[in-house]
């Protein structure tokens, strides 16, 4: 997955909408983190709107608060806890109101959550929710409720997610949960468990779904999409003890990409996050057969410096990613490429943070999600490693990282000025009111007059300029994907 946690838009973001159904309590749900708690925040809405909860986007006539949490960084961390703060104060105008904690946050500190912050109701950790049913009526009862308990099974495949606070145009797809990976700096092992992947077959119905509903594109979503196998249930590290049949006919990434394109010929597929050492060249291949697979892959590696990727246990050589690049340059000529990046990991010295500057000189990516790094507790970058670099000495280097990718950013961003591109409009731009907002397939924002055209349209766009991540343009006709 990575990465997504470590990069995505620590901000919160509510994701709340309000809904009126018959049910008669309502539910305030906000999600930090990564996509892949967006995605669960929709699992839970689903699970909860059969117990009688409509949503709402207003905290202060919420009878259940839950918040979604990430625990990637400690500024995640904090920021949920100053959100419970601000629960706090709503509760004392509503006694009756109660606070769950969902997520990564929870998974993390169990119990303690309960005696640290008097507020929490209710603990849930990410393979849970369905037991939310259950805890609901344990908090209403007057007693604490908390469940952690990490599955090997649990991937939500049988429940048809409520979107929340959707454009009606893109939504998220989970494919697989948990992460076999142990990098040292992540906690994700720990708080999602096992990696275990989801039936094509629910996939498939639930793109199906979505296609009836309008949406026009998908993202399949996991901590590490390029390790999805299903070979008819199981953990993934169990599949060494898989029948023959089973091996022989089990589906991997590339095939679920195939099977994807192939049959929802009108949507746009994406997909997230890649790793290094699982991306496979037949994945590569897949993307450029499928005209309507998008061409930008987010392969986040996180130093340049093959010393530092050791001790992150990142399996993987610098060289090794130098050469997957080329080889999706080769195969994919104009595929936009996006990176996640660490400053400051234990132990780094000038020299690994120069490597690291040459790797994204080097590479140029479209765009990137960089930070300093944060120590995680239970990590075994906290166990075995001194947090030895001083803050501004990482805040320094995230500074010179940033220098870099923003010069690269820009470039590669020039390159689409001139082309005529398809975008996909995903809503009014936030600047102006005459202006659509989409992407082109190579994931970069354009903004142009909006005309005739409508959201969800698929819009041919000739692209007249730039700011520095941002792509302006006319449209020229409606392509003929619509
Ligand atoms: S352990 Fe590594 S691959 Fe797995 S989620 Fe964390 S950063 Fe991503």
């Amino acid at each position: 997955m990575e990465e997504k946690i470590i990069n995505e838009d620590i901000q919160g973001q509510s994701l709340a909408i309000e809904k009126t159904i018959g049910n008669d309590r309502k539910l305030y749900i906000e999600s930090y983190g990564c996509a892949m708690n967006f995605s669960d925040s929709e699992i839970v809405a689903s699970i909860l709107s059969k117990e009688g909860f409509n949503t709402t986007q207003k905290l202060e006539e919420a009878d259940l608060v839950l918040v979604n949490t990430c625990s990637i960084r400690e500024k995640a961390e904090l920021t949920v806890r100053k959100r419970l703060e601000k629960y706090n104060a709503v509760k004392k105008d509503r006694p009756h109101m109660k606070v769950g904690v969902l997520g990564c946050m929870a998974e993390r500190l169990k119990s303690k959550f309960l005696e640290e912050e008097k507020i929490v109701d209710m603990v849930v950790g990410p393979d849970a929710y369905k037991d939310l049913p259950n805890l609901i009526q344990e908090i209403d009862e007057g007693r604490d409720a908390v469940n952690v308990i990490l599955s090997k099974e649990e991937t939500y495949g049988d429940i048809s997610p409520v979107r929340l606070n959707t454009n009606g145009v893109s939504a998220l797809v989970s494919i697989t949960r948990g992460c076999d990976n142990m990098c040292t700096f992540c906690v994700v092992p720990f708080t999602r468990g096992r990696e275990r992947s989801r039936e094509p077959k629910s996939i498939l119905q639930e793109i199906e779904d979505l296609s009836n509903k309008g949406f026009k594109e998908i993202t399949l979503l996991g901590q590490n999409v390029d390790s999805y196998l299903w070979y008819g249930g199981g953990l993934k590290k169990e599949f060494v003890n898989a029948t023959e049949m089973q091996k022989a006919t089990a589906t991997n990434f590339s095939s679920l990409l195939e099977m994807v394109a192939k049959a929802f010929p009108k949507m746009r597929i994406r997909f997230s996050t890649s790793n290094p050492q699982d991306m496979t060249l037949d994945v590569i291949e897949t993307v450029a057969k499928y005209q309507n697979i998008c061409k930008h892959i987010h392969l986040p590696v996180q130093s340049g410096s093959n010393r530092i990727l050791k001790e992150m246990n990142r399996l993987h050589t610098i060289e090794e990613y130098f050469e997957l690049i080329d080889n999706i340059r080769r195969i994919l000529p104009d595929c936009a490429i996006s990176q996640d990046m660490i400053s400051g990991f234990p132990t780094e010295t000038e020299e690994d943070h120069q490597a690291t500057l040459y790797a994204l000189e080097k590479i140029q990516y479209d765009f990137g999600y960089m930070y300093s790094y944060s120590e995680r507790p239970g990590t075994m970058a906290a166990r075995k490693l001194e947090d030895d670099v001083p803050e501004t000495t990482k805040k320094r280097r995230l500074a010179e990282i940033i220098a870099v990718q923003r010069e690269a950013g820009h470039y590669r961003t020039k390159q689409h000025v001139g082309k005529i591109e398809e975008v996909l409009i995903e809503g009014t731009s936030k600047k102006s009111e005459n202006d659509w907002m989409g992407r082109n397939p190579y994931n970069a924002v354009v903004i142009f007059p909006k005309e005739n055209y409508k959201v969800g349209d698929f819009v041919n766009v000739k692209i007249t300029d730039c700011t520095s991540a941002t792509l302006l343009g006319k449209a020229v006709e409606l392509s003929e994907n619509n």
